[in-house]
């Protein structure tokens, strides 16, 4: 029997929010070096998991305490003293409450344990064994396989796995399984949802659809198993994180997720994205991941591909499904562009500096108008890659071909993908240079050719006016706080900054009338671009009269929309692209 490293996780009381972790190990040498995680796969910014962590003490397998020293921010060495077996005590408090943290309340058990489990120095390989001293009569919902007796005991070839594992035991914690083509799928609820108007039938079909139109890219599912582990609460949040063989979801309000189609969309297409994980980052991965290593930053300049291609990707499965119809599908299109191209950050950052820096910004922090999302980049250089591609081949390959090669030339030959994998895979696929492409999209901020590339399959791209909005802009985005309308930013080169407007102040009035909501729509209305109007500013205890000229354009929006009289070939990408994988 081989050694393992074995886990206890239970709690006294539950009310203190602190987990009692116990790991132990046998020693191979004078001491056992134990660490915690600093951040978790699927968020690349530190998170310090050992800033939750109280009480740290160790014992031999007598009981008798062993010394034990914080050498690093997130490592604790245990002297082994001569015994056989060490283990480090600790309790983990559990505050926040998201889909990559950890959880504790009466009702509730909830465990990344990426955050709790620390790892044996030079023993991730070992394999683990996992207790979970929750009550017996709690379901317990996790990737982790079950040790058959009494208990929740569980086992994981190796410390990646066990960490990879977000478990949930609960007693309102329900189980929807169904079957895609052989392969055992779990939708975990907690609690039970209220469907409305949709059906549990309908629910699973869909999910069931969307497994399939993914699998049928790469020719099966890389699992046994899957869980989906959904988890509702009664705010609006909407988060998920990917793991090997399940995701995590916390979404709410319960009465928003099946209230209309909209809603129930957003869950498919979360649900999509996390499933698609299962080979985009969790196995096709850049090198730079591979293996993890949770106590370093691990910099990569492909999470534009690893999330943003995925959320191309998961938008695709739905359409072509048959879950989101074409005209949906436009919209959704045009509105991933209008918000992209109207985050000044985008300007400065590009899909490669943006994936690079997400340790520092990536969510978060920093000039608002120096930042741009990776999803949000990645998202549309996925659709030009895929259409480029479909270009160069006549429509016989794209993107589809691309993950399949990364598949084969990386994952399967147990490697992660290099920095510039992505961009060879491309090429190699659409038998053509993409050096121009990357310079300037993904290395370079220039705009994207959506116009000449949505044209490949016959849809125009445009900015056209808002109906009901007024052309002239000030240039700001105003919050409402209390009673008080806030300048959240300043967008560069415009009427505002011209003027000296700043983030942080508080808008009295504008145009001499006093704001009484943030939207200023009905002022701007009065007026046309070059119009100058007085704004009455209070900063700090200061009040602050500028003049602002207006500009224009302030109510352009995207549309896409399929070209009138499209060409034969125009139609045929079009059809290929859109095509199911699944239904021949
Ligand atoms: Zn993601």
């Amino acid at each position: 029997m081989p050694d393992t490293i074995d886990y206890t996780i239970g709690w006294d009381n539950p009310a203190s929010q602190l987990f009692q972790v116990a790991a132990t190990a046998r020693p191979e040498g004078d001491a056992v070096v134990f660490s915690l995680p600093a951040w978790r796969p699927g968020r690349y910014v530190f998170q310090n998991y050992s800033a939750n962590v109280q009480n740290v003490r160790a014992e031999d397998d007598r009981g008798r305490a062993l010394p034990v020293e914080w050498v690093d921010l997130d490592s604790w060495r245990v002297s082994a003293g001569g015994s056989n077996r060490v283990t480090l005590r600790f309790e983990y408090y559990t505050s926040t409450f998201d889909a990559g943290t950890s959880v504790l309340r009466p009702d509730l058990a909830y465990l990344n344990l990426v955050n709790l489990l620390p790892w044996v120095e030079g023993r991730m390989d070992e394999p683990v064994h996992l207790t979970l001293e929750a009550p017996a009569e709690w379901p317990v919902a996790t990737q982790l396989e079950r040790v058959t007796g009494p208990g929740h005991v569980f086992r994981a070839p190796d410390y990646h796995y066990a960490a990879d594992a977000p478990t949930i035991a609960a007693p309102d914690l329900v189980d929807w399984p169904f079957d895609v083509d052989g392969t055992r799928f779990h939708a975990w609820w907690r609690p039970a949802p209220d469907l409305q108007g949709f059906t549990r039938e309908q629910l699973l079909a869909d999910l069931a659809a969307l497994a399939r139109e993914q699998a049928a890219i790469f020719g099966g599912f890389p699992f046994d198993e899957y869980n989906h582990l959904y988890q509702i609460v009664p705010m609006p949040f909407g988060h998920a994180v990917e793991h090997a063989a399940s995701a995590s979801y916390v979404l709410g309000p319960p009465q928003r997720l099946f209230a209309n189609r909209g809603g129930y969309l957003g869950l498919l297409g979360i649900s999509s994205h996390e499933l698609f994980h299962a080979w985009n980052v969790k196995r096709i991965r850049p090198a730079a991941l591979w293996p993890y290593d949770y106590s370093e930053p691990q910099l990569s300049r492909l999470h534009w591909w690893t999330e943003g291609v995925t959320d191309y990707m998961s938008n695709l499965a739905l359409v072509r499904a048959g879950l989101m119809t074409h005209d949906e599908f436009w919209q959704n299109l045009a509105s991933g562009i209008a918000s992209l191209e109207s985050t000044p950050g985008r300007r400065v950052l590009s899909a490669s500096a943006s994936s690079w820096t997400s340790w520092l910004t990536g969510y978060g922090g920093g000039d608002p108008n120096a930042t741009v999302s990776f999803y949000s980049l990645g998202n549309q250089l996925g659709l030009l890659l895929d259409l480029q591609v479909r270009d160069a081949t006549d429509g016989a390959r794209g993107l589809d071909d691309v993950f399949r090669l990364l598949w084969k030339r990386y994952y399967e030959q147990g490697q992660g993908v290099p920095e510039d994998g992505v961009q060879r895979a491309v090429e190699e696929v659409a038998g053509r240079s993409f050096d121009d492409f990357f310079a300037r999209y993904v290395h370079g901020t220039e705009i994207y050719p959506y116009e000449e590339t949505l044209a490949v399959v016959g849809l125009t791209a445009r900015r056209a006016p808002v109906p009901g909005r007024p052309e002239a802009t000030v240039g700001w985005v105003l919050r409402r706080t209390g009673d008080a309308v806030t300048v959240a930013n300043v967008l560069p080169e415009s009427p505002a900054l011209a003027a000296g407007v700043m983030r942080g102040d508080i808008v009295l009035a504008v145009d001499e009338e006093t704001l009484a909501s943030p939207d200023v729509d009905a002022i701007l209305a009065r007026h046309a671009p070059g119009d100058r109007v007085p704004v009455r500013l209070l900063r700090g205890d200061q009040e602050v009269v500028v003049g602002v000229e207006l500009a224009g354009e302030g109510n352009l929006r995207w549309e896409v929309r399929p070209m009138e009289g499209a060409t034969e070939r125009q139609l045929r990408l079009r059809q290929g692209w859109l095509a199911s994988r699944a239904s021949p």
